[in-house]
């Protein structure tokens, strides 16, 4: 599909991208690029890809799709590095969590002929770094796709092709609109994950200096069966990329943040006022949409990535 692509950032996301572009053969060079040494070093021994760079404008010289694969803070910079390398009618593309942003902060820095069009694949694992990757990340996931509105329509469906091709289903919106449904779908449940875990930490120092009854650490992760363990794996994810998305996507957090904590209160105060039957309401409510995402295959587990990787992927 593309004589050479480049990744810039080889993390869990760009050392994905290079299996997948390795498996399905769809470049025939890939080049590298990441900040961190070790990051460079690994990618290297892993064999991901023909050329690993620590200058970016080396990494995509020639190339004729690049992709960053790095925290969405750093993007204006990155094309400001690499933006007057890029050979005319190549494509720009992005992984980033947040879309809203990344057109702002990289056009400036691209000349015409260059396609800017940023994407999402709306998947992942909380683990980082080029040995957590894998190939079949991208199966039966969701790439989102946000192209400017004068974007050429054959390089948008090129660029369908290449994630398809990878095992993605596509879909098309506005930038802010992916902002805005990922804030309540991804963004609010990672900081509500960030909150619930330091509060269970807080509390073995609080309860001590009260010198009452004392919730242990390690009670905490012994009986963490009881959902607390889900929370955890969220709240495992990586802090700068999870930095760079709140400051990215401020706004609709913000605003998904405010209905979400008059929820809680209403909540809060059906369970003082012992409302069973309001409580009930909700949660039956709240078990339809988790059948709905099972239904719609899109309740991946760590199970079905193990059977993905064992080659017998089935439906989740
Ligand atoms: P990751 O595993 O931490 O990999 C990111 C890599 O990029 C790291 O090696 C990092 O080095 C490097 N990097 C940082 N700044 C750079 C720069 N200026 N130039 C070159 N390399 C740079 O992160 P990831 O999970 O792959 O995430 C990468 C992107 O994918 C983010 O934009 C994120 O929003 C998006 N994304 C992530 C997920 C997910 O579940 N993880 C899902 C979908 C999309 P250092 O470690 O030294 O900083």
């Amino acid at each position: 599909m593309f004589d050479k692509v480049a990744l810039i950032g080889i993390g869990l996301i760009g050392s994905s991208i290079a299996r997948a572009v390795r498996s399905h053969k769809l470049a025939g060079k890939i080049s590298g690029c990441d900040i961190s040494a070790e990051a460079r070093a690994q990618a290297t021994a892993l064999g991901l890809v023909d050329a690993m760079h620590e200058d970016p404008a080396e990494a995509v010289a020639d190339a004729d799709l690049i992709v960053i694969c790095a925290p969405v803070g750093a993007h204006g910079a990155l094309a400001e590095q690499f933006g007057a390398a890029v050979k005319r009618g190549a494509i720009v593309t992005d992984v980033g969590s947040v879309k809203g942003t990344v057109a702002p902060a990289m056009a400036p820095h691209l000349a015409d002929g260059v396609h800017l069009i940023p994407g999402h694949p709306v998947a992942g694992t909380e683990n980082s770094g080029p040995e957590a990757g894998f190939a079949e990340l991208f199966l039966d996931r969701w790439c989102i796709l946000t192209p400017p509105p004068d974007a050429d329509a054959d390089t948008v469906q090129l660029l369908q092709r290449f994630w398809e091709t990878m095992g993605s289903r596509v879909e098309i919106m506005t930038a802010e609109h992916h902002d805005k449904v990922l804030a309540i779908t991804s963004h609010l449940p990672h900081l509500i994950a960030y909150t619930i875990v330091a509060t269970a930490d807080d509390l073995e120092g609080q309860f001590k200096q009260e010198a009452g009854d004392n919730v242990s650490k390690s009670e905490v992760i012994k009986f963490s069966a009881g959902g607390f363990r889900d929370f955890t794996r969220i709240a495992a994810s990586d802090p700068v990329m999870w930095r760079d998305v709140f400051l990215a996507n401020k706004g609709a957090v913000l605003e998904m943040l405010g209905r979400f904590s008059e929820d809680l209160t209403a909540l809060q105060r059906a369970i003082r006022w012992g409302d069973g039957e309001e409580l009930e309401k909700l949660f039956t409510r709240t078990r339809d949409i988790r059948r709905g995402i099972v239904e719609a295959g899109q309740a991946g587990t760590f199970r079905a990535v193990e059977e993905a990787r064992a080659g017998a992927l089935k439906d989740n």
